[in-house]
């Protein structure tokens, strides 16, 4: 979710989205959704379908295909919003992508994508990061804002 509003207010800052509420809580939203199919992950106490009795963690909903279904399924309901939306479910899959488990990005193909420079969930390189992350929301929250 740090992630998720430090890249969303990057994006605002440099104009590649708009600096509304609405674009916030989509690029918040999709910051959390690849989550659902982890069992008491913020995302997955928000929906009543169990999602990670039918799929493993980090597989389809952390996918190429998951984000783009995801993408289509929300669009139906709510417009002007892929851009916001791509934004927050790539700064949940490009950090996922730093840990040692990986993800299945290419799903259904079975091929773990991480980098070649990895940290463990939950060790301090990833709370470092965090922190970072925190720092450039701040740094750039008020250009988003155009303060
Ligand atoms: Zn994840």
């Amino acid at each position: 979710m740090v992630t998720g509003s430090a890249l969303g207010a990057v994006a605002a800052a440099q104009g590649i989205i708009e600096p509304t509420m609405f674009n916030a809580v989509v690029v918040i939203v999709a910051s959390v959704l690849p989550d659902i199919d982890k069992r008491r992950s913020t995302a997955s106490k928000k929906v009543i379908l169990p999602i990670h009795l039918f799929f493993k963690h980090r597989g389809f909903t952390h996918s190429l295909v998951g984000g783009f279904i995801f993408l289509l399924l929300l669009s139906m309901f709510l417009k002007n919003m892929w851009v916001p939306f791509i934004v927050g479910f790539m700064a949940h899959i490009i950090p996922d992508m730093l840990t040692t488990h990986g993800i299945k990005l290419f799903w259904p193909m079975k091929v773990t994508v991480r980098f070649p420079f990895t940290c463990a969930t939950g060790s301090i390189e990833e709370w470092m990061f965090s922190v970072m992350m925190a720092v450039v929301l701040l740094v750039n929250l008020g250009d988003a804002l155009g303060l």
